[in-house]
C-alpha cells in the first residue's frame, strides 16, 4: 500500500489546510435567499473600480489567447504609479502568491522567519511549505509593534522579517521611526518585507510608506495587493517593490502565467481610477468613525484602526461571531490571541448599521 505520509517532504503533514470565511455559494446555500451582511474578509464595500470592469468585458474576446507572461503592461503601470523603474516591480496572482515565491526564493529547511503576532497567517504558511522555522514576535502593548523585539528574534539563521502595517487582524501600524531604527538594527543578510496591504487607507502621518528613501535600502521588498482598496480580492493580483537583482531571483521560481490576462488589464485600468480610490479610502474614514463612535458608546474597546476593518473586544469572540451569524452578520474572530475580539470589515453605511444593530441585541441578550 502506498504510504503518500512518508513520501511527502518533512513539514507538510503539520500544515494546517487555509480556512477562508464562507464563500457566497456557501452563505446562499446556508441562508437561502435571507440576507447576509458579509463583513469577514476585508472586502471593498464600493465593489470593483467601474474601470476595471469596463477592462475586463474589453479583454473577454480574446481570452483564447494567453497572457503576457511578463505583465509588461501591468507592471510599467505600477512603475508609473510609484515613480520606479519597471525592474523594480513583481506581479503575482494575489500577494498570497508574491509570499510563497519569496518563500521559495529564499527559505531552506532550518531557515528562519520572524513574523509578528498575531499577524496575517500566509508568512507562516511561507515558512512551512519549505520547512522553515517561524519565530513569533509579539506585538507590544495596545497591540504597537516592538521592534526591539522583532531585532532580538532575528539569528544567523534569519532570512525574512515581516512587518504587516497596517497589521491584519489589529489595524496597528509601523511607524516610519521604528522601520528607520529596525533597518540600522537589522543584519545585513535579512530581507525585510513590508506588507502595505491596507496602508493606503491609513492617513496617519507617521506610517511608514514606500518611498525612495525606504527603497535606498536593498534589503526592503514591499507587498501591495489588489484586493482591498482597489477592489479586486476575486481576480488575484498583487505586486512586489523591490530592488532589481532581489526580484530577478523572485522572478525565476514564477509561474510563467501567474497572472491572467483579465486580471492584467482589470489592475492597470484599477490604477488609473484616482475617484475610486479616493472614495474607498473616504469611505474607510467615515466609517472608522462609525465604529468608533458607537463602539464607544456600547463600552466596548477598539484598537487603532488605519485599513478597513476594525478589530473589537466583545468577550468571547466565537460566541460573539455566532450569535451574530444568526442574525445574519458575518465577522471574523479566531486569531490567535485575540479570543475576546472580532474583527468587523467596514460595510456600505446601510451594512454597517445593521451590523451594530446586531451587536447591540447580541450584547443586551448576554446579561
Ligand atoms: C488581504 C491581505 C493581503 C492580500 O492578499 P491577496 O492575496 O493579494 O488577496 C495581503 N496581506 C494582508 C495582510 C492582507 O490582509
Amino acid at each position: 500500500m502506498l504510504d503518500v505520509a512518508r513520501l511527502v517532504r518533512p513539514g507538510i503533514g503539520d500544515i494546517e489546510p487555509y480556512v477562508p470565511g464562507l464563500t457566497d455559494d456557501e452563505l446562499q446555500k446556508m441562508y437561502g435567499f435571507r440576507r447576509v451582511v458579509k463583513l469577514n474578509a476585508n472586502e471593498n464595500a464600493l465593489g470593483p473600480s467601474p474601470l476595471a470592469i469596463q477592462a475586463i468585458q474589453q479583454e473577454l474576446a480574446t481570452l483564447h489567447h494567453y497572457p503576457d507572461g511578463a505583465s509588461e503592461r501591468l507592471r510599467q503601470a505600477i512603475a508609473d504609479f510609484h515613480g520606479l523603474s519597471v525592474e523594480r516591480v513583481l506581479v503575482g496572482n494575489g500577494s498570497d502568491d508574491i509570499i510563497k515565491l519569496v518563500s521559495e526564493t529564499f527559505l531552506e529547511p532550518g531557515d528562519e522567519v520572524v513574523v509578528p503576532h498575531p499577524s496575517f497567517s500566509q508568512y507562516s504558511f511561507g515558512a512551512a511549505i519549505m520547512h522553515a522555522s517561524v519565530r513569533r514576535v509579539d506585538l507590544g502593548p495596545d497591540f504597537s509593534y516592538d521592534v526591539e523585539a522583532i531585532a532580538d528574534a532575528v539569528t544567523d539563521r534569519t532570512k525574512l522579517v515581516y512587518l504587516c502595517s497596517p497589521n491584519n487582524p489589529t489595524g496597528t501600524i509601523l511607524t516610519r521611526a521604528q522601520a528607520e531604527w529596525l533597518l540600522q538594527a537589522l543584519p545585513a543578510h535579512v530581507v525585510v518585507i513590508f506588507d502595505f496591504a491596507y496602508n493606503d487607507y491609513s492617513l496617519n502621518p507617521e506610517r511608514v510608506v514606500g518611498d525612495e528613501g525606504l527603497f535606498r535600502d536593498e534589503r526592503v521588498v514591499a507587498l501591495h495587493t489588489f484586493s482591498k482598496l482597489y477592489g479586486l480580492a476575486g481576480l488575484r493580483v498583487g505586486y512586489a517593490l523591490a530592488n532589481e537583482s532581489l526580484l530577478s531571483y523572485v522572478n525565476r521560481v514564477r509561474e510563467p502565467f501567474n497572472v491572467n490576462r483579465v486580471a492584467q488589464r482589470a489592475a492597470a485600468a484599477a490604477l488609473t481610477d484616482a475617484a475610486h480610490r479616493r472614495a474607498s479610502q473616504e469611505h474607510a474614514r467615515t466609517s472608522r468613525a462609525f465604529y468608533e463612535a458607537e463602539c464607544q458608546a456600547l463600552g466596548l474597546r477598539t484598537t487603532p484602526a488605519e485599513g478597513n476593518f476594525i478589530l473589537v473586544r466583545t468577550g468571547d469572540g466565537r460566541a460573539t461571531t455566532e450569535a451574530l451569524m444568526k442574525r445574519g452578520v458575518m465577522v471574523r474572530t479566531g486569531f490567535a490571541g485575540l479570543s475576546e475580539w472580532v474583527r468587523i470589515t467596514y460595510g456600505t453605511p446601510e451594512e454597517n448599521a445593521l451590523c451594530l444593530e446586531a451587536l447591540r441585541a447580541v450584547l443586551a441578550a448576554r446579561v
